[in-house]
Formats: structure tokens, C-alpha cells, sequence
């Protein structure tokens, strides 16, 4: 089967999902850019992860045409194919809709730098403005809102992460639900200390590298 390793890391992503709690049921998705095809592969819609197998997983073009498979494909794919266009190095996109931080994207509020891990995905996390589900105008805004940052909450509905592969998207979905969590707890008790700008750059450059030896 072509594209064998990126269908099973697909499932065993969508696996980790429900496993480390990051969505129950069908929620979210999962896709992996193959750039010298120019083809994405993404998770089909509404298969549980846990009954998901590799040859369930769609092929499409960056226009939306499933080139190979028999399930119909998730209905997020213009929220994946934008940044695969618009960008030479994002090659994955997980979107999830985790608990704390979809419940903060209801308020329309961003993260703000309450921990040093919000440096895996930005000086902060932004939160976008509500749009349909499964819409082109939720990917414009999505992608819009991303900038240059690895992740976001999108308004009313859960978050969006990117990376240069699956693990690292993977990774940044969690750090975002995590730092969520914490804008929770730490609310619930007090004002949180933020870090500075400058504790920030020097997160920021930490960063550059972590996770890399
Ligand atoms: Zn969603």
C-alpha cells in the first residue's frame, strides 16, 4: 500500500488522541503533507480512532479531490490543505477539540505566556473568531490567525496545531491543552504572573533547539 508509514502514524496518532485525552469519540483530525507529490492524507470522517485502519485513510489534492480511498474524508480537510499551500514547512496539521482549551476558546480569549512551554507554540496563544464548521471561511481564518506560531485556539469550536511532521503537531496539541489547563487552575486561585517579553525571547530561543539534540 503507497504511503504505508504516514497512513499507520495517521493511526496511531488518532489513537494517542483519545488516549491522552485530547478528544472522545470522532472529534478532531489528523493529516500528513507528502510534498513532492503534493497530496495530503487525512482521517476519514466520523471512523472511531480506535477502528480506524491505515486503508481508511483519504488521499486528496490541496483542492479538496480524494484521489484514493473509499471513506469519505474528514470535513476540516480546507482547514489542513491551506497551511500546506500557503507554507513550505508545515506538513502536518492535528486538530483537536480538547476540553480546557476549547472551553477558553468559548470566551474568545487567547493564552497568555503563564508557563515556559507556551515557547513550543508561540508568544502566546491566539484565539480566531468563530466560523462554521468545516467552512473555507474557518480555514482562511485559521490560517490567518496561526501567523507564525505552531498553534491556536479557533472560537467556539477547539484547536488547531501545525508542525514540520505529525509528532511534533501532536506535541503542540497537547502543550496547548496543557497551558489551557493551567490558564484554568491558576485563574481559579489568582492572577497568574505572566513571563515578560524578555523572559519570553529567551524561551523563544531555548526553543529553537528543544527537543532537537
Ligand atoms: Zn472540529
Amino acid at each position: 500500500m503507497k504511503y504505508l508509514n504516514e497512513r499507520k502514524q495517521i493511526v496511531e496518532f488518532g489513537k494517542k488522541l483519545v488516549t491522552e485525552r485530547l478528544t472522545t469519540g470522532t472529534g478532531g483530525n489528523i493529516s500528513i503533507f507528502i510534498r513532492e507529490d503534493n497530496i495530503m492524507l487525512i482521517s476519514p470522517s466520523g471512523i472511531p480512532y480506535t477502528e480506524t485502519l491505515p486503508e481508511d485513510i483519504v488521499i486528496m489534492d490541496l483542492n479538496g479531490n480524494v484521489l484514493e480511498g473509499s471513506k469519505k474524508p474528514s470535513s476540516e480537510y480546507a482547514m489542513h490543505a491551506i497551511f500546506y499551500k500557503q507554507t513550505d514547512n508545515i506538513n502536518s496539521v492535528v486538530h483537536t477539540h480538547s476540553d480546557y482549551a476549547t472551553a477558553i476558546s468559548c470566551l474568545h480569549q487567547d493564552i497568555e505566556p503563564l508557563h515556559y512551554i507556551i515557547g513550543s507554540v508561540g508568544d502566546r496563544v491566539r484565539c480566531s473568531n468563530y466560523r462554521t464548521f468545516g467552512s473555507s471561511e474557518l480555514a482562511t481564518e485559521a490560517f490567518k490567525t496561526m501567523r507564525d506560531n505552531n498553534g491556536i485556539l479557533l472560537g467556539n469550536h477547539g484547536v488547531l496545531a501545525v508542525g514540520p511532521d505529525c509528532a511534533e503537531a501532536f506535541s503542540v496539541a497537547k502543550d496547548i491543552e496543557f497551558l489551557a489547563k493551567l490558564k484554568v487552575h491558576s485563574g481559579a486561585l489568582g492572577k497568574p504572573v505572566l513571563l515578560n517579553d524578555e523572559d519570553m525571547a529567551v524561551v523563544k530561543e531555548k526553543f529553537k533547539t528543544y527537543g532537537q539534540q
